[in-house]
């Protein structure tokens, strides 16, 4: 076990940080190392839930690691930045942090206040619990922890499991991949503006495909009820869901019960629309090119 990240990636310059931890069981005690790469992760589904656990684990194999995460469930929390009130944050025993704001809030506060001023190399957010494909993504939480990474100029990486009410979700083969994963991201860097969207399917994988952002959309169903008082209140609920079944989209990797590695870019332009949009007839300046 352990990540084949090794001598090329990093003869880094930059000082060692005081604060990450050590491959120490059950706990990332903090400890001053040595050259070893630096891991942040955090999560959606708040700071006790097992799959932080395993991404740290499979981390502290090859890197220092420090789990910044929010204190309670923030799934579907999107990209939401705390700005209307202050964030707390409360420093474990083993050097880590609780923060009672969003995924984006945990690591934009960690790269500012809790990595002694020295970038991580990488940031990993997960491993939900549930898929993030199709529609998914633009609502979740735990690709926008990745996703602030990312903006921030730090190679990131997403990952979600399929819940299956048959059975548990099979970390020992998620900590495999993401072991093996954060060895080759570390080794080879990704381009700017890209992070990586993994999923992992409910049985033992039988592969590892590359995929695109599925069209798995949800209709717009809210619950009503009555509050004691007989005034109505409203319960969105996302259950709604159905899946297309695009032969290179993440949900068929999945359904085939394939892990699904999705590249996903922080631009979200639409290039195409860009030139049909330049002939309709809104007084855009012509730029020369016909
Ligand atoms: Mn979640």
């Amino acid at each position: 076990m352990g990540c084949k990240w090794s001598l090329v990636q990093i003869q880094s310059p930059r000082p060692i940080p005081p604060f990450y931890g050590n491959p120490g069981a059950g706990s990332f005690q903090v400890t001053t190392s040595t050259n070893r790469p630096r891991i942040l992760v955090t999560n959606d589904d708040g700071y006790d839930a097992p799959g932080i656990r395993v991404l740290a684990e499979a981390a502290v194999t090859c890197a220092d690691v420090i789990i910044v995460a929010p204190d309670r469930e923030q799934s579907a929390a999107s990209h939401a930045i705390t700005l209307n009130r202050p964030l707390r944050a409360t420093r474990t025993h083993d050097g880590n942090y609780r923060v009672d704001g969003t995924p984006a809030d945990c690591v934009h506060l960690a790269l500012d206040r809790f990595t002694g001023g020295v970038a991580p190399d990488l940031v990993l957010s997960g491993i939900n619990r549930g898929l993030n494909v199709g529609d998914d993504v633009v609502y979740s939480g735990t690709v926008a922890g990745a996703l602030e990474g990312t903006l921030l100029h730090i190679p990131s990486i997403a990952f979600s499991a399929a819940l299956d009410p048959a059975r548990e979700i099979d970390y020992d083969s998620a900590r495999s991949f993401v072991t093996t994963l954060v060895g080759e991201v570390l080794r080879r860097g990704l381009p700017a503006g890209v992070l990586l969207n993994v999923n992992f399917p409910a049985q033992a994988p039988r592969g590892v495909r590359i995929t695109r952002q599925g069209t798995r959309t949800y209709r717009a169903t809210a619950e009503e009820r009555n509050d004691p008082s007989g005034q109505p209140y409203y319960w969105i609920a996302g259950a709604d869901m159905t899946p297309t079944d695009e032969a290179d989209g993440d949900h068929r990797a999945i359904r085939d019960g394939y892990i699904s590695v999705t590249p996903l870019h922080a631009d979200m332009t639409h290039r195409a629309t860009m030139e049909s949009l330049a002939a309709w007839d809104l007084g855009v300046e012509s730029r020369g090119h016909a």
